[in-house]
């Protein structure tokens, strides 16, 4: 019984943050001086997050993403990863800042993660205390080194104009040092990117011109499909990854769902709210009651966030002003898990 939603799409990727708390502070996620947290008691336990994720299987879901917050800052991530491995998944990832995979990442791939995706907007050292707020860039890179896994390491970049937009190419080749995908990344106006200004935005298109500029004719790898990065490659046969979503959104392939710390389902990453599922988890709903909480949500689903965002063109600001999101974090990227 895989649902389909009102446009057609099925239900595959499931991201699941672990937590809403992070140890960076990204400009472009993060940069208010404070934050309402979830509370601790409202946070899904491993064996909570474990019965969901049975649930989502028999709706089509293929594929989980842990994602946060900063997900590293969850207690023993490991113990979750294992579970988690022992299900019939395609694919079971992790995204994170790197700032602590140097330490957890044996753990990880011994309790079976298949794959990480570390976030790296600099190389430089001063402009990531400027990005950050933290002074933790060799700690990251320790990351990316440690971070042996059986499926692909993937890099990813948010491109600002004025701020990181003349490292492509180191990124590049750093990518290419490590044996990394790298992933540019559009800014995007979503909830806690409070300073967002459609002027910091480095399109798809001026990425591709300033690449070919220096690299010659880039060539595009395949068709897109679900995965939100469409590839490229290089003359050289390097390949790379541009995420669009804020100039060519791919809404009508998305196939992908969130799970908040707390057990919200968002079905889009810009919808202005979520389903409730920890009271029913809470409240002894059995599997048949919950499969068909989530089908009927996904049945009934028709958002286009990021194309709908992309309408407003030339009126075009940040989605939420910061006292708004202090009164509803659940729209925070943070708690979305990206
Ligand atoms: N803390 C982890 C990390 O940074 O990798 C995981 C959570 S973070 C919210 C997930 C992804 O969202 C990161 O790759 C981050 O760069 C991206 N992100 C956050 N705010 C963004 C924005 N305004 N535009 C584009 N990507 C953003
Ligand atoms: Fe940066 Fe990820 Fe933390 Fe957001 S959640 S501040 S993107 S490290
Ligand atoms: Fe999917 Fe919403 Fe992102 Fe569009 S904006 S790709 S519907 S999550």
């Amino acid at each position: 019984m895989s649902p389909v939603d009102r446009l057609a799409r099925p239900l595959r990727n499931l991201r699941l943050s672990v937590t809403d708390r992070c140890n960076l502070r990204c400009a472009y996620c993060m940069p208010e001086p404070d934050y309402v947290w979830l509370p601790n008691e409202q946070i899904l336990t491993f064996e909570e997050l474990s019965r969901l994720v049975d649930r989502f299987l028999p709706l089509g879901v293929t594929r989980v993403r842990l994602t946060g917050g900063e997900p590293l800052l969850r207690r023993e991530l490991p113990v979750l990863v294992k579970a988690l491995a022992a299900k019939p998944l395609e694919d079971l990832a992790l995204t994170t800042n790197g700032v602590l995979l140097a330490e957890h990442a044996e753990a990880l791939r011994t309790a079976g993660l298949h794959r990480v995706t570390v976030s790296l907007d600099t190389l430089k050292a001063d402009r990531f205390i400027a990005l950050s707020k933290r002074d933790h860039l060799p700690r990251v890179l320790e990351g990316i080194a440690a971070a042996r896994f059986p499926g692909q390491l993937k890099l990813d970049a948010v491109v600002i104009r004025g701020v990181n937009d003349d490292e492509l190419e180191p990124l590049l080749e750093y990518a290419g040092q490590v044996g990394a995908e790298l992933r540019f990344i559009e800014y995007m106006d979503v909830g806690g990117a409070t300073h967002w200004n459609r002027e910091h935005v480095v399109s798809r298109a001026e990425i591709l011109t300033r690449l070919e500029a220096r690299y010659g004719k880039i060539a595009p790898l395949g068709v897109p499909g679900p995965a939100p990065a469409e590839r490229f490659q290089l003359p050289d046969g390097r390949a790379f990854g541009i995420v669009a979503s804020t100039t060519a959104p791919f809404c009508r392939r998305c196939d992908r769902a969130r799970v908040t710390a707390d057990g919200h389902f968002l079905t889009c990453l810009y919808a202005s709210n979520g389903l409730d599922l920890k009271t029913p988890l809470r409240s002894g709903a059995t599997a048949a009651e919950l499969e068909q909480l989530l089908a009927w949500t996904w049945k009934h689903r028709s958002d286009r966030g990021a194309e709908e965002r992309a309408a407003l063109a030339a009126q075009r600001g940040p989605l939420a002003s910061a006292p708004v999101l202090r009164a509803a974090p659940h729209l925070e990227m943070h708690t979305r898990g990206g």
